[in-house]
């Protein structure tokens, strides 16, 4: 079977940069119990590593982390996720002088500056995601009177009529949703702060992806990924409505391609992935496919 993989693939810089930490911390302090507050990265499999490596995972929200917090043993490691935290946690670190590792990536902590720097210099902050993805619940909780807006819910930007506005977006966003908004609040608001960022490393990935999808016809096109991930998700619905095509499917591991009836009697396949998904799995997805005659 033909086979195709967008590059590049696995992991992105945040990504790495947080297995890593997470790692050395682990080689360094083999006897100390370490905690990360959520999921370090959104891939199984990446977090896998840390239960291998007898770090913890407390799974939830803020009021879990803060209650696993009240307990935590005075010689314990907490780390930090790639994605961020939100003020309240930060807040409850500092109170309490808990020695802690932050993960976030380099890129979501800019943003987390540039919000504690200006939310207070618009009537309204608007941040361009989902609403209830971490990195967002973590990044407007720097900031307030906050609207999450995308696609669902454009028509509440008639609230910004004759306002000043600073406009925030999701790392993992597309450029469409944030355009949308942006063309939304040119027509209503009297002042907008663009402080649009969107990382490099998904847009890349969802270009090559779309530019291929047009070029030529794969009879298969799988997004590697777990369902948890923003930019897995993005490469999806970004194939879709580039290429109109319905060809397209989530997996996150071997095991889920292997349940498509459909893979055997293909000939060509596209693979993309997410930015947290291990370079492991798609080459094994990979190796998987070209072996079939
Ligand atoms: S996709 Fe970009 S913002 Fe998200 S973790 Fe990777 S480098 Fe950071």
């Amino acid at each position: 079977m033909f086979v195709n993989i967008i590059k590049p693939y696995g992991f992105c810089g945040g990504v790495n940069r947080a297995l890593k930490l997470a790692i050395l911390l682990r080689n360094k302090r083999p006897d100390r119990k370490i905690t990360c507050l959520g999921p370090i990265v959104h891939n199984e499999d990446a977090n896998k590593l840390l239960s291998d490596n007898k770090i913890n995972i407390i799974d939830g929200n803020d009021d879990n982390f803060i209650n696993y917090l009240k307990n935590v043993k005075k010689d314990e490691i907490i780390i930090l996720s790639a994605h961020g935290h939100s003020k309240k946690v930060e807040k409850m670190l500092s109170d309490n002088k808990i020695k802690f590792y932050d993960a976030i990536c380099p890129f979501l902590r800019d943003t987390k500056k540039i919000i504690d720097n200006n939310y207070k210099k618009a009537d309204i902050n608007i941040f361009v995601g989902n609403p209830l993805h971490v990195e967002t619940t973590s990044l407007i909780s720097y900031g307030d009177n906050f609207m999450v807006i995308n696609e669902d819910n454009l028509y509440d930007l008639g609230k910004c009529e004759n306002k000043t506005v600073n406009l925030f977006t999701q790392s993992t966003v597309s450029n469409l949703s944030y355009l949308m908004v942006k063309e939304q609040l040119v027509l209503n608001a009297k002042k907008i702060n663009d402080f649009r960022r969107i990382c490099g490393e998904p847009v890349r990935r969802f270009n090559k992806l779309c530019n291929e999808g047009l070029k030529r016809m794969y009879d298969i096109v799988f997004i590697v990924g777990s369902n948890t991930s923003s930019n897995a998700k993005l490469l999806l619905k970004m194939y879709y409505i580039t290429t109109k095509q319905d060809n397209c499917y989530l997996v996150s591991d071997i095991n889920d391609v292997k349940k498509l009836l459909d893979v055997k009697k293909s000939k060509s396949v596209l693979i993309a992935s997410a930015t947290s998904t291990p370079s492991t799995i798609v080459d094994e997805i990979s190796n998987y496919l070209k072996d079939i005659k």
